[in-house]
């Protein structure tokens, strides 16, 4: 048995309705957290102001406790690691971000989408996007030591972690078993500070996640390769890692992915629709 209390998190985006696909990979960490004896936490990553709503924050807490899902610190009943809320949180963000900027772990970069687009020549696009080419790389190794360095809020400016090329990030996930990724092969200098003025996911991810002393993080296995970039953020920041624990993806009768456009199989309408609770844990949680 671990001496480290266990603590995991449910950390949904209110930017769509839940669907059934969160719903089980929700499950699976209610039950991880249920079995360890131990504390659920629910984080709502609003971070995205744009794509953040109100009403889907309400109607996400709502769903989920319909659903049985019960946790036991969260924005709707607070806690000893508040606050809950992503948006609310931005001073722990900047002081994370200072850190790595103090340290050489951060570069600034203009590139736009469609610059890195243009600069490869034959772009291996990832699911989640092209792989940094490094045109605003500075010349030399890491840490590196910083340029004249533009003020936090300065617009059209990305900040970029610059990764070990070449270094092998290895992990045990409690689903996938063990996993491998190089870095800057599997995945190139990432954003950290957003053009826009906000923090990434990345960067929110583990700030959020090591300030709530989260011992294992469940979620969607598309997180995998986030999983090898937010190492390299622990190591770097100097917080100890949780342990990860990545479910499969839910994927339509067509098998596509769920997303939250999937209006039919959200937790909203199956509920509206008088699709009952017992049947959905019949049909989808299960056996997860
Ligand atoms: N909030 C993220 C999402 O909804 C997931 C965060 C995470 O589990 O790391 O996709």
């Amino acid at each position: 048995m671990s001496s480290v209390p266990y603590r995991g998190r449910l950390a949904p985006s209110p930017t769509g309705y839940l669907h059934v696909g969160h719903a089980r990979t929700f499950w699976k960490a209610q039950q991880r957290a249920e079995l360890a004896g131990g504390v659920l936490v629910l984080r709502s990553d609003d971070i995205d102001a744009v794509r953040a709503k109100m009403s889907f924050a309400e109607a996400m807490i709502e769903d989920l406790h319909w659903l049985g899902f019960r946790w036991q610190e969260g924005p709707d009943c607070g806690g000893p690691f508040g606050p809950y809320e992503q948006s609310r949180r931005r001073a722990f963000y900047e002081e994370a971000f200072q850190k790595l900027q103090a340290a050489g772990w951060v570069y600034p970069c203009r590139c736009t989408r469609k610059d890195v687009l243009r600069a490869l020549q034959a772009p291996h696009a990832t699911d989640e996007g092209p792989i940094y080419p490094g045109t605003c790389r500075p010349a030399g190794t890491q840490p590196i030591s910083q340029p004249v360095t533009p003020p936090l809020n300065a617009t059209k400016w990305n900040w970029r972690f610059r990764v070990p090329d070449g270094e092998v990030l290895e992990f045990v996930d409690g689903g996938f078993g063990p996993q491998r990724f190089v870095a800057g092969q599997d995945f190139g200098d990432f954003v950290i500070w957003r053009h826009d003025d906000l923090p990434s996911y990345q960067l929110s991810v583990v700030v959020d996640d090591a300030a709530m002393r989260i011992s294992e993080v469940v979620r969607g296995a598309d997180l995998l390769l986030s999983t090898a970039r937010q190492l390299l953020l622990y190591r770097a920041l100097g917080y100890p890692p949780p342990a990860f624990y990545h479910c499969p993806l839910v994927t339509d009768d067509a098998g596509v992915r769920l997303a939250k456009r999937h209006d039919s199989l959200s937790l909203r309408t199956l509920r509206e629709q008088g699709v009952t609770p017992e049947s959905l844990h019949e049909k989808f949680l299960s056996d997860s």
